[in-house]
């Protein structure tokens, strides 16, 4: 194979590569033609309403809420050049983009310091290439960087802590913004209304220079061009030419272990059915939502001997007050006794909760709040498998 020599790095040519070598060869080397799915081109569309509608915002030098009705219009138009379909997909978005706008609340268009911006950054013998979603001004000393994500899985804080794309942002803003002390580094998870904030240091950005130049040298060095089968294949933009995804789909299978004692070969079958899973389920999901779309338009469908159907499902829920007033009444216990029986709350809604009352009482004695809280729960452990990928 001729030598393959990078053009310029970026965050989402490094992050192919790592997820998967052969999907990095289909796209950058071989430069098959991507086919981008419904996730992905839904993105896409989000990511250009909201882009617009904060331009617009600035270049009209506008002070107070962004307009609803615009978001509406603008997603009409991305909508129809994402060649998207489906109402419930088409709902979704229309939420996410209510909710940011009223999320978003008054928006000063001198706040706003770049949107879509575009980057170069120079690392060892690559330049790095990308575009920031948002920037706003904070103070006079700080700068906050935001990338929206679309994605239905929120990221965990270590992800969001040790994100290389976010390493990257910091510096570029360092770069471009030079008056700014701080960088705060936000992921907007549009689907959750959640703002999932981080920072770096010196040696977090010194690593992150390091490793983009460790791995840029890498796509070049690299003679061989694996596919690693996960979750994400089935949202791939190169399943269509890729030989062991379509063996995936097939269920395929290479190792299947016929002694339990040979413990070498009971994890290698253990680890290609795991995968084997996760693609399958994922494409069980993908079928489903085809089959979803459908229903939308009739009661049920019957194919192959299967009928299929949406229903409602229902489940309860007991006001918290009024059911422990009942059993008090019934009882004669006080409700106190009865909420320590049967109550406890969870740490997501709880979680949830000291955020929003980080608004008001200062982010200082919300995370105060939390240590406090986190005093008072009672650990339990339970024991689960855990299998990870040894470097
Ligand atoms: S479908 Fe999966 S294994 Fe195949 S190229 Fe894409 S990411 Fe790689």
């Amino acid at each position: 194979m001729p030598r393959f020599k990078n053009q310029h790095l970026s965050y989402s040519r490094l992050s192919r590569f790592e997820q998967c070598p052969l999907s990095f060869k289909l796209h950058y080397i071989d430069k098959k033609q991507a086919d981008p799915g419904v996730p992905l081109r839904f993105g896409k569309a989000v990511h250009a309403v909201l882009e617009n509608l904060v331009r617009e915002h600035m270049e009209e030098e506008r002070e107070g809420p962004l307009s609803e009705d615009r978001a509406v219009t603008l997603w009409q138009e991305a909508w129809a050049a994402g060649e998207l379909s489906g109402i419930e997909v088409f709902e979704e978005g229309l939420t996410i983009l209510r909710s940011y706008v009223r999320r978003q609340g008054h928006l000063d268009h001198q706040d706003v310091l770049a949107i879509e911006k575009r980057f170069e950054l120079s690392v060892g013998p690559f330049t790095v290439l990308g575009f920031i979603d948002r920037v706003d001004r904070v103070d006079d000393e700080t700068v906050e960087v935001i990338d929206y994500k679309t994605n239905r899985m929120l990221f965990t804080r270590e992800e969001v802590d040790t994100s290389l794309q976010m390493s990257l942002y910091h510096l570029a803003a360092r770069q471009l913004w030079p008056w700014a002390k701080k960088v705060r580094l936000t992921f907007d998870m549009l689907r959750h209304d959640i703002r999932m904030t981080t920072e770096r240091d010196e040696d977090q950005l010194a690593a992150a220079r390091a490793y983009v130049e460790t791995m840029g040298r890498m796509t070049e060095e690299a003679r061989e061009f694996p596919a690693r089968l996960n979750s994400n294949c089935v949202y791939c933009d190169h399943r269509q030419n890729c030989p062991t995804y379509a063996a995936a789909l097939r269920g395929e299978r290479t190792v299947v272990c016929e002694d339990f004692d040979d413990l070498e070969l009971v994890a290698q079958e253990r680890e290609e059915v795991a995968r084997l899973a996760k693609v399958l389920y994922a494409r069980k999901r993908e079928l489903e939502g085809v089959l979803k779309s459908r229903l939308e338009d009739q009661d049920e469908l019957v194919l192959g001997g299967v009928r299929y159907r949406m229903f409602n499902a229902a489940s309860k829920e007991y006001p918290l007050e009024r059911t422990l007033s009942a059993l008090a009444s019934a009882t004669g216990e006080s409700p106190e006794a009865l909420l320590a029986q049967v109550g406890s709350i969870d740490k997501k809604s709880l979680d949830a909760l000291v955020k929003k009352l980080a608004k008001s009482i200062g982010k200082d004695r919300a995370t105060l709040l939390k240590a406090e809280l986190d005093a008072i729960a009672e650990k339990r452990f339970s024991q689960r498998f855990w299998a990870k990928e040894v470097a």
